[in-house]
């Protein structure tokens, strides 16, 4: 290897950037890892600060079913990490509902009618379920009944993703609420809390505590950047990675980063580990992939977020972590109260902070609303769903998110296909990780899953672990308590297999 290139050029400072190159770094190998952002490392699990108080793009739980991943949170940030409890309601007709939803909180709060008419519509999915469910709408009706999916699923994942229930894959169902029907509702508000054989068949959605870095999720990744830095390696902040060349006679990558000045550095390195968008990352690759390769990239979509942060005179109002909010008279989606997160997430105890979470399109009429009329929509908004009074708003701050969330639509897992196995077969030393990395909805702890395992297969010389497999076993982290894993392999994947099995 030249004196000049690194083991691996790591693109993008999330969890999944870092986290390979926490693991590279620890067994001695070069390593740069390029962050388009100036300021923070973390990518969607950033903490931004303003004025001493701490946003969360989101409310990040830290949990997972691997005890590598939880190891490893530990290793990084242990003492800075609090149990929490979780508390979350839905808000719908002036109505707040306790989530997971309580079946008979719920249906009493919905009236006699309602209710009867939601269990015979329940009654009706059970006896004729719509055969192999290919859409969200289809998924969840099969699970709780058309009735319910209209007044609790609905309106909320619409918001989510701009799109029809009728567009969205199942998948995505299956990997959110996995395991959860009416039926298993009503088994666990009927059985005692605790009990170890409930606990074993917990799921996602269900988790009663998590765990949380004090000042928010950032705290973890700069942490991780600092320990990075200390073991040699590099953390480069405001290089957006522009290009990416590999030169077959001499076995190495080239890869371009744009400075905030507009001046371009070039970076070395034996491999690249890239955590950008797919989407972007494969039309900027040089030799070009063959052309169903990119036309698959470009076919890839993604959904945008944005936070409203308001700064507000506390009253108490409300302790939830964060309340969905199905209701359709308002925009927002979404509300979180970060000092439930933590204490430590606002400077003075006087005041609260909330996130409001609206999802558009980027480029879209929210998305480019100014930021004083946003912050003049979250004011107006926390009011008409009771969670504040507008006079108590005291500041505003408006955080964007491009690519939040890639879309799972009919096509998304056949363009996938098309890109990983035109990059396994051209270009055995680049490897996707991550959640974008891999368009892939992914959490943390698969983002870094992946990151772990491809820093393993770069130190060893051979793809030994695929880590398209993670995410097929997801289940393993959807349905359990933190750090229990059903097999021998401290990964929620299989050891060693062979790549073409995924
Ligand atoms: C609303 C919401 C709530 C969530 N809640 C949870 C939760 O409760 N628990 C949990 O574990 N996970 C949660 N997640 C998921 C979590 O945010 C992601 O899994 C995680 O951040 C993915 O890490 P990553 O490194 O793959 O990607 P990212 O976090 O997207 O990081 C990618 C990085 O790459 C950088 N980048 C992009 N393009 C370039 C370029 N061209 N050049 C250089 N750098 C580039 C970006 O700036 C970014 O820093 C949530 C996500 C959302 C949207």
């Amino acid at each position: 290897m030249p004196t000049d290139a690194f083991k691996a050029v790591i693109i993008g400072g999330g969890p999944a950037g870092l986290t390979a190159a926490y693991e590279l770094s620890k067994q001695g190998a070069p390593v740069v890892v390029l962050e388009s952002d100036p300021d923070y490392v973390g990518g969607i699990s950033r903490t931004v600060k303003y004025k001493g108080f701490h946003f969360d793009i989101g409310g990040h739980r830290f949990f997972s079913k691997s005890r590598e991943v939880e190891g490893l949170w530990t290793e990084i940030a242990g003492p800075d990490m609090l149990d929490r409890p979780r508390s979350s309601r839905i808000y719908y007709r002036s109505q707040f509902y306790t989530y997971p939803l309580k079946p008979f909180e719920a249906l009493s709060k919905l009236g006699l009618t309602e209710s009867v008419l939601c269990m015979l519509s329940f009654m009706a999915a059970r006896l004729r379920p719509i055969p192999e469910p290919k859409t969200f709408e289809d998924w969840v009706s099969n699970q709780f009944g058309k009735r319910l999916f209209r007044i609790f699923f609905k309106t909320y994942t619409e918001k989510v993703w701009g799109m029809s229930c009728s567009e969205i894959s199942a998948d995505w169902a299956a990997q959110r609420i996995k395991g959860l029907s009416l039926g298993s509702a009503i088994k666990h508000a009927l059985l005692p809390k605790g009990e170890p054989k409930d606990r074993k068949q917990v799921v996602k959605t269900l988790i009663e505590t998590f765990r949380y870095p004090r000042r928010g999720p950032g705290m973890m990744w700069e942490t991780c950047a600092e320990k990075i830095r200390q073991l040699g390696g590099k953390v480069m902040m405001g290089r957006k990675v522009v290009g990416c060349r590999f030169d077959p006679v001499s076995n190495m990558w080239s890869v371009t980063a744009r400075c905030a000045s507009g001046n371009l550095e070039e970076y070395r390195g034996e491999h690249v580990v890239s955590s950008m968008p797919i989407r972007d990352l494969v039309a900027q690759i040089e030799p070009r992939l063959p052309d169903p390769a990119l036309q698959a990239a470009r076919s890839l979509r993604y959904r945008d977020f944005l936070t409203v942060g308001l700064i507000v005179n506390d009253r108490g109002r409300f302790t939830d972590n964060w309340i969905y909010i199905h209701d359709p008279g308002v925009k927002v989606g979404r509300v979180q109260n970060y000092k439930s997160w933590s204490p430590e997430m606002v400077p003075d105890a006087r005041f609260s902070s909330y996130g409001l979470e609206y999802f558009c399109f980027e480029g879209d009429g929210l998305w480019t609303t100014a930021d004083r009329e946003l912050i003049e929509l979250a004011k107006r908004e926390i009011q008409q769903v009771n969670l504040a009074a507008s006079a108590d708003v005291v500041d505003g701050v408006v955080i964007r998110q491009p690519k939040a969330y890639p879309v799972y639509d009919d096509a998304y897992q056949q363009h996938v296909d098309t890109i990983w196995k035109a990059i396994e077969q051209y270009l055995p030393a680049l490897h996707l990780v991550g959640r974008n990395g891999m368009h892939k909805y992914n959490n943390q702890d698969h983002a870094m899953m992946t990151a772990m395992l491809t820093a393993k297969n770069i130190l060893a010389g051979e793809r030994k672990y695929n880590v398209w497999a993670v995410n097929q076993d997801a289940e393993y982290h959807e349905a359990g308590a933190a750090g229990e894993v059903p097999t021998a392999s401290p990964f929620t994947v299989p050891t060693e297999t062979a790549i073409n099995s995924a």
